[in-house]
């Protein structure tokens, strides 16, 4: 390792960075225009060092549009020292306002980011907790992410997935509040409720980030009270995700918790909706908000409003890992986003997540992200896998 030859500390080049799309087995989103298999929504980042170190992330966003983003942020990334995430990400954030801030660019700097902690983590050769802060826990609970569907198949998911272990279920987007019928919604939830396995914690989310969403603040008021009266543990996405007024009054009248942010991008974004009360729960999501830097900077500000995070992670293998480390680093964090059925978070490592007899995830405990991708997994999704992994020797 050089060092920078100012105050003789540790530098590590950034040399490039690589983004392979994945693609190929795309799960459904419950959009009302569905993702296709074939659609890349998700997209790996590897930043390759001058000292042979890679480290990984995940951007939520369409691979031809992040390897844009990544082309146009070269400039601000090369030859930068890979052990600095929170200060190459920032100027990565202060240089692109005038491009797209808070879009894709904001996603893709969030997979540079993830990465860049990854490598300062295998180089210090300690696991993101420790270097984010503290390791509050040694577990946390995945909740089991599903799209809503009609009542009798939905029962038929909870019981297989609570039969595989997990104990907390949050069902979404799907018929909920899109075909005008409320007794077909209260149905679905009843039906999920019934399969709950005991103690069973069960989450509702309307998606209204949906294109065209059809519903506003009455149905949201109608619909929370509904929700209540099942034990529902939080309402998430009941409004447009600008509707930040309605929110504030949703909120002081709904009886369950009330979130959202899954895709709000960039910390300033979070703010008005933290001063003003908007959220019971704040679900920033870490491959799109710009980071590890970034959600952690709004769970602490969330924290310090009296409003719970929980990260939105509708993701892969590298974003979970990223979101165990930021749940340990946190004080108040019980839970993370586990979407299943989807084979980028299953199938990208050689060893997959696996849940324990309580239905807890362990955190790692390796350096890094604490997971290791496996090229010949990652290969089946995307052609650019081998080019994620190869680097050349320290100089
Ligand atoms: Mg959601």
């Amino acid at each position: 390792m050089k060092s920078d030859g100012s105050g003789g500390l540790p530098f590590v080049g950034i040399e490039r960075v690589v983004a392979a799309p994945l693609f190929g087995e795309s799960p459904p989103g419950g959009w009302s225009s569905e993702i296709r298999p074939n659609d890349s929504i998700h997209t790996l980042i590897a930043v390759h060092t001058d000292a042979g170190i890679v480290g990984f992330g995940s951007v939520f966003a369409e691979g031809e549009l992040v390897r844009a983003a990544v082309r146009h942020l070269e400039r601000f990334y090369l030859g930068e020292n890979a052990l600095e995430p929170q200060r190459v990400s920032e100027k990565l954030h202060q240089n692109s306002f005038w491009f797209g801030r808070g879009g894709t660019l904001t996603h893709t700097i969030s997979g540079i980011d993830i990465a860049l902690w990854d490598v300062l983590g295998k180089v210090t050769g300690l696991p993101l907790c420790l270097l984010l802060g503290g390791r509050h826990r040694e577990k946390v609970m995945p909740y089991c992410s599903l799209l809503m569907d009609e009542p009798v198949k939905m029962a038929e998911e909870i019981a297989y997935y609570r039969d595989k272990g997990f104990k907390a279920f949050k069902i979404g987007w799907g018929p909920f509040g899109r075909v005008d019928d409320p007794k077909l919604d209260e149905a679905i939830v009843a039906a999920a409720a019934g399969q709950l396995p005991t103690g069973g914690r069960l989450f509702v989310d309307a998606g209204a980030s949906d294109a065209y969403w059809p519903n506003g603040l009455k149905w949201a008021m109608r619909t929370a009270d509904m929700l209540a009266d099942h034990d529902v543990g939080w309402f998430e996405e009941p409004l447009i995700p600008d509707a930040l007024e309605d929110f504030v009054t949703l909120r002081k009248s709904a009886r369950i918790p009330i979130s959202g942010g899954e895709v709000m991008t960039r910390r300033q974004s979070f703010l008005p909706f933290l001063v003003q009360g908007a959220f019971d729960i704040v679900q920033p999501d870490v491959t799109k908000v710009g980071g590890i830097s970034e959600q952690m900077r709004i769970a602490r500000a969330a924290q310090d409003f009296g409003v719970r995070y929980v990260g939105h992670g509708w993701n892969t293998a590298l974003g979970l890992a990223a979101d165990l480390q930021i749940a340990a680093a946190l004080p108040n964090v019980d839970l993370v986003e586990y979407i299943v059925g989807s084979a980028y978070l299953d199938e990208l490592t050689a060893e997959p997540y696996t849940l324990d007899a309580d239905g807890m995830l362990d955190i790692p405990t390796a350096p890094g992200l604490g997971i290791t991708p496996d090229p010949r997994q990652i290969e089946r999704f995307s052609p650019e896998a081998a080019a994620l992994f190869l680097t050349e020797a320290a100089s």
